[in-house]
């Protein structure tokens, strides 16, 4: 099959990818537009496999996807790209509008084109649990029917874009699935995230910022259990439905900084700063805006209808996510000076 992949230079397209190259058989085309949040550096290791092309192709541009569909026909498009940090959506709406919400559109058009030629295509849309806002006491945690009812520009235009892909469905018969997943963590995910943030500012001393009271509940998925459940899903599902993907580890966002900084205090303890525990520098800083106070996720239907449940322990991921970070500070570095991703546009595919 021809998967392609949109935003796969992002953090979680990166992880589908690495997937798909080493254990299935399947081919990947990437396009990503390379924003400040990518970074091809993520996808070294399936650089030379011979089923993996990369464009640097922006979703917007109705020219450059036209020209991909045409040449690629691909079999699933899985469309991860997006603006996708909720403060930028706050500073600056406008292109969550444009990347969530147009582009979604263009990559829809284009699908319904080739697939009104006869192509047969799936289009699976990845979105996220922010679509359904803050959970109220009504349900212990959001299901595929539950409400949408987004707080932030950001999960505003992903609802957005969900409402386009059903639309299509529904108007145009167009196959797709839609998967709404919790909170990701793992590597190779840009440092302004709340797990990276906090592994680098202990790593340097600095304080370690939490969000009002630190009390927002959040259900932390393992990128990797994530990645093996949109293929499954890209593979198995059932054309037109929904899957919510979770996994049922909620905390608070103040347990989960303590657990890093535990984490730390065991495999780089630091004797230079004035410090009992990397917890020490934890700072409570002014709430954002709208904050939505409690996501979780019912994933029983995921479970029941394409048997995926994640592989992974919380605590042992998270344990090497912390590790890969320390070990992996050229990455970090590369993606904070934005030339990680654009010095390397000469030499690929
Ligand atoms: P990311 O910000 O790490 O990566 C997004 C990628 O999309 C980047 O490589 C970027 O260059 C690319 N991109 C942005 N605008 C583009 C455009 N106009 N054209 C082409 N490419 C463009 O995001 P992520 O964390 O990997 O998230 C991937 C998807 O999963 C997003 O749709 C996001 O809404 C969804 N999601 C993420 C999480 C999470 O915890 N990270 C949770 C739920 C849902």
């Amino acid at each position: 099959m021809k998967f392609l992949i949109t935003g796969g230079a992002g953090f979680i397209g990166s992880a589908v990818i690495r997937n798909l190259i080493f254990n299935t058989k399947h081919n990947v085309l990437n396009i990503d537009k390379l924003t400040y949040a990518s970074n091809l550096n993520s996808l070294e290791s399936v650089n030379n496999s011979d089923r993996y092309i990369f464009k640097q192709v922006d979703i917007c541009r109705v020219d450059q996807v036209k020209e991909i569909f045409g040449a690629y026909k691909p079999d699933v498009i899985m469309h991860l790209a997006a603006e996708s940090h909720v403060d930028r959506s706050i500073d600056n709406p406008k292109e969550f509008l444009d990347t969530n919400i147009y582009g979604t559109y263009v990559l829809l058009e284009e699908t319904r084109n080739i697939f009104s030629k006869g192509k047969k295509v799936l289009f699976h849309h990845v979105s996220t649990d922010e679509v359904y806002g803050d959970l109220h006491d009504i349900e212990d945690a959001f299901s595929e029917t539950s409400s949408y009812e987004p707080s932030s520009p950001y999960s505003a235009t992903k609802a957005a874009s969900d409402h386009l892909v059903r639309a299509w469905g529904r108007t145009f018969d167009l196959p797709f699935v839609i998967t709404n997943c919790s909170n990701n963590f793992g590597p190779y995910q840009f440092p302004e995230k709340l797990i990276p943030n906090t592994i680098l500012k202990a790593l340097s001393g600095d304080n370690i910022p939490i969000y009002g009271d630190g009390l927002q509940i959040r259900d932390w998925l393992f990128v990797d259990d994530h990645a093996d459940a949109l293929i499954k899903v890209a593979l198995s599902g059932i054309y037109n439905e929904t899957y919510n993907i979770g996994t049922n580890n909620q905390m608070t966002n103040l347990s989960l900084v303590n657990k890093i900084c535990e984490i730390m205090d065991v495999i780089a303890p630091k004797k230079d700063f004035n410090l009992n525990s990397y917890s020490d520098l934890i700072v409570f800083v002014k709430d954002r805006p709208g904050h939505d106070r409690h996501y979780a996720i019912d994933a029983s239907k995921i479970a029941n209808e394409i048997g995926w449940e994640s592989q992974n322990s919380f605590q042992e991921a998270l344990s090497e996510t912390v590790k890969w970070y320390l070990n992996n500070l050229d990455w970090v570095t590369g993606i904070l000076d934005g030339k990680s991703s654009l010095n390397r546009i000469g030499i690929i595919k």
